[in-house]
């Protein structure tokens, strides 16, 4: 079967005299994977409909907020009554809010207090300024590999040598602002003791996504996220947990109940808006109270906590706080990971799987994956050619290696069976690159 993607062709031809790179965010471009986007028409349950009609299993999940899978039925009766009875925004403060927040501090270990915002890059920024102003300290540390959203600050990779300054990843970002990045390698503490020796008094924040999700999956190893917690400690910095990604994904309370340690502040994302765009972030009251009007770190949205995104969050949180929702996703990851993992035992081609709850990531490479150093040893070649034969078979991943799959409760059976069994082509694809 060879589909047809005439007018998604087409579409991106359009779109590209109007957007830069005929995409609102790079990597929807496919470029990595050697290929033109697809232009998607409708969703529904764990499936997508691209404008040329064809249907696909969907692991991208919008990036990860749409855990309960597209247009499911709560989240649209909330939003239609939202639309019907109250309106899209007042830049005044609703009930709503009172809500989404209180179900956040009751669910997140570290949150007391949490401030809505619009996106998780907002999010991050807000959360290191306030951890700048609450320290009244200029250096953050960030890993290689983990991604927290586009603030120049963040778009840092790590200069050469050990203890050296980071160097600006995109034109733009100034030398300066380069100067108060550090980047360590994840996963690896000796570096970070070394660090803190010698910079610990005036580092702001080290933030880390405790589950690493921007270089395909990488989990903690066993130790990291608690050494983090000691050595901010022990300096008087913050530890920040971005959570944009794993926040009520891996757990209702986020990778911080999933691994009992608990940050200063929490940034969250993606499934907390339901598919809408919200972002947060939250920590003590005596760090949040910094905020203003409260205090005098100063953080504003015109937008922020709009009763239809929030209205989505509540939906969506309401749902996933029942008894049973992560088991089942577990079980549904495991065996898709399983199957997958069978598939490509099958062909003998050289992979490694990294998983945590519903975040999957198959890379091509026999070595394990604990770092951004170990995932750029994938062959990517072989992620394009296994990539292209999935999506051929109605099986929609992120088009690039150094993403995850999301698991979301509307994939039955069905849908991870058709999956594995497209992966047995796709691999052998793989195999022949
Ligand atoms: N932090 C993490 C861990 C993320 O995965 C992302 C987005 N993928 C962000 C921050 C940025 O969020 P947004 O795209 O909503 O600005």
């Amino acid at each position: 079967m060879t589909r047809n993607y005439t007018r998604s062709v087409e579409l991106f031809e359009k779109a590209k005299k109007v957007i830069p790179g005929g995409v609102n965010s790079p990597v929807r471009a496919f470029k990595s994977v050697d290929s033109t986007p697809l232009f998607i028409e409708r969703g529904e349950g764990p499936f997508v409909y691209d404008a040329d009609g064809n249907e696909y299993v969907d692991y991208v999940c919008s990036w990860g907020p749409l855990i309960l899978g597209h247009r499911h039925p709560r989240v649209v009766e909330a939003l239609k009554r939202c639309l019907d009875e109250t309106g899209t925004s007042f830049g005044a403060p609703t009930e709503f809010e009172n809500v989404l927040a209180g179900m956040i501090v009751d669910a997140v270990p570290s949150v007391e207090m949490v401030r809505l915002v619009n996106s998780g890059t907002e999010a991050v920024m807000s959360a290191l300024r306030l951890a700048r102003g609450y320290t009244n300290r200029n250096k953050i540390v960030k890993f290689e590999g983990c991604y927290h959203g586009h603030a120049d600050y963040l778009l840092i990779k790590a200069g050469s040598g050990a203890l050296t300054l980071g160097v600006p990843t995109s034109p733009g970002v100034t030398a300066g602002t380069a100067a108060d990045t550090i980047n360590a390698e994840y996963n690896d503490l000796t570096y970070l003791d070394e660090l803190f020796r010698k910079q610990g008094e005036d580092i702001a924040a080290v933030i880390v996504e405790p589950v690493a999700g921007n270089m395909g999956v990488v989990p903690p190893a066993a130790g990291f996220l608690e050494g983090l917690r000691r050595l901010t400690r022990e300096y008087g910095s913050l530890l920040i947990f971005d959570e944009v990604m794993t926040g009520f994904r891996v757990a209702y309370g986020g990778a911080q109940q999933l691994y009992g340690v608990t940050p200063d502040l929490t940034c969250l994302g993606k499934v907390i808006g339901g598919g809408l765009p919200v972002g947060a972030y939250g920590g003590s009251v005596k760090i949040m109270e910094q905020v203003s009007p409260a205090g005098p770190v100063y953080q504003a949205g015109t937008l922020s906590g709009n009763p239809l995104a929030v209205t989505a969050g509540i939906a969506t949180l309401k749902m996933l706080n029942q008894p049973g929702v992560y088991e089942s996703l577990e079980e549904k990851s495991a065996k898709l990971a399983g199957r997958l993992t069978d598939a490509a035992g099958e062909t003998g081609v050289e992979v490694s799987f990294n998983r945590v709850s519903s975040m999957l990531c198959v890379f091509f490479t026999g070595a394990k994956v604990k770092n951004y150093v170990n995932a750029c040893l994938s062959n990517t070649q072989r992620y394009t050619a296994f990539f292209k034969s999935m999506l051929e078979q109605g099986i929609y991943l992120a088009p690039s290696q150094f993403e995850a799959a999301f698991i979301s409760l509307a994939h039955s059976d069905k849908e991870l069976e058709k999956t594995a069994e497209a992966a047995r082509s796709a691999f052998r694809a793989a195999m022949a690159v």
